[in-house]
């Protein structure tokens, strides 16, 4: 027998749970019972009804400070020309920053930007009665892939299944199942199609279960497997930047760039960092919460390595390249209010545009990677922070 809970749950209101009436007497709930006064919150611009699928329990909305950085010129395959992004964020001189290197990219020429792969991963775990028939389930999968792939794209009018991938463990297989999943971040739909064939796997196969994650996807995990690509879109961004402008704007040398980052990878290698990065986490959170995407996502897409190269010339190359970037701009939250309007001022919303949305991505970071760089190589880092980044509370 459980004990009756002492607290009020959170009241549901079963088919009204997306009514605007709805979400004011909730909110007004909660405040009664936390005694916070939530005008702000209750206040919100997206209506209830177009929360559904987004939220439970929805009281109202939060509201964040957006900025503009830009000019950012990228020269990608499906991004092709300039854009300002919508940066939200509440870490005074990061939108500086940011448009600092992309004023400095636009005026070398622009960022150049490719994708080197497209796909979204699950990977079941599969569970055998011994090390041999778990070994004969990577022969099985071979010979039965067309039947899998008619199983999972049964589930969905996107989605494609493009390569499964056993790796046996004692008894247990875990299977790579890689998907290209279209504009969509594509969790909800490949979870679904993987769903089905796993099912059908069980029913005509050896394997006894199987568990929908078994952790080696790094979805939302930092991991060095997210490294190696396959969570999402793979994108490298690079760009020539000749010393004069390198002094003009970043107020350094690419020789004392060059030197900051071969310093650093120490540090990086000491704290075990996955990759190799100045502050990817800045720029892609400030790009998700504005443009609607899974912010828990920044976790495998920070996984990137930056590099900087003195050329013969004495100027600088540098590059971001991002391995496991989760965008997409067609489902999950792409299409709440402030978020629709974001992906427009990219002309990113929509069928059609994950591919370029990701490009200008990659060129955003680079813009940061080389600010903060040139923050950090010129000593103004501490500078720059105290004149747009400092809010003590006042007395
Ligand atoms: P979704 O909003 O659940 O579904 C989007 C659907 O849009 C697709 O499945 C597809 O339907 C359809 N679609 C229409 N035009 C498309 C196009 N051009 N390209 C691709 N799809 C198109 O979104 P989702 O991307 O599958 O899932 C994203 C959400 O999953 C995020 O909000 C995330 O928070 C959440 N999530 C779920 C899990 C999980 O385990 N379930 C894990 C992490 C995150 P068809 O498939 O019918 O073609």
């Amino acid at each position: 027998m459980h004990e009756r809970l002492s607290h009020p749950l959170v009241p549901r209101f079963a088919s009204r749970e997306y009514d605007t009436e709805t979400l004011s007497e909730r909110c007004r709930w909660v405040e009664q019972a936390t005694g916070a006064n939530l005008s702000m919150v209750s206040a919100g611009t997206i209506l209830a009804e177009s929360m559904r699928g987004n939220i439970e329990n929805p009281i109202g909305t939060v509201q964040m400070p957006v900025g503009v950085a830009g000019p950012l010129l990228v020269r990608g395959e499906h991004a092709d020309g300039v854009f300002y992004v919508p940066l939200a964020t509440t870490e005074g001189a990061l939108v500086r920053s940011y448009e600092r290197g992309m004023v400095l990219l636009t005026r070398v020429g622009g960022a150049e930007v490719r994708i080197e792969r497209d796909e979204n991963q699950i990977c079941p775990v599969f569970q055998f009665e011994s090390v041999a028939s778990a070994s004969a389930f990577s022969p099985f999968l071979a010979e039965n892939f067309e039947e899998l792939r008619r199983r999972a794209e049964s589930t969905t009018n996107h989605g494609k299944l493009l390569a499964v991938d056993p790796l046996v463990v004692g008894r247990d297989v875990e299977v790579v199942f890689r998907y290209h999943t279209g504009d969509a971040h594509g969790m909800n739909m490949i979870v679904k199609a993987t769903d089905a064939a796993c099912r059908w796997l069980v029913e005509k196969s050896a394997a006894l279960s199987y568990v929908l994650f078994s952790g080696l996807s790094s979805e939302k995990r930092p991991s060095a497997r997210a490294l190696l690509g396959g969570k999402g879109k793979k994108v490298s961004a690079g760009a020539e930047i000749p010393a004069k402008w390198v002094r003009l704007y970043l107020h350094t040398t690419p020789q004392a760039i060059r030197d900051l980052w071969q310093r650093t990878t120490i540090g990086n290698i000491m704290a075990g960092a996955v990759g190799y990065s100045g502050h990817y986490a800045n720029g892609l959170t400030a790009l998700f919460m504005a443009c609607g995407q899974d912010v828990a996502n920044v976790v495998n897409s920070v996984a990137g390595l930056t590099n900087f190269e003195v050329t013969p010339v004495g100027d600088l190359y540098a590059s971001a390249t991002l391995c496991s970037l989760v965008v997409a701009t067609v489902g999950g939250g792409v299409d709440l209010g402030t978020s629709r309007e974001c992906l427009e001022m990219l002309g990113c919303r929509g069928s059609g545009n994950a591919r370029k949305l990701a490009e200008i991505v990659a060129a955003t970071i680079l813009a940061g990677e080389l600010s903060f760089a040139g923050a950090l190589g010129s000593g103004e880092f501490v500078a720059a922070h105290e004149e747009y980044g400092r809010n003590r509370p006042q007395a």
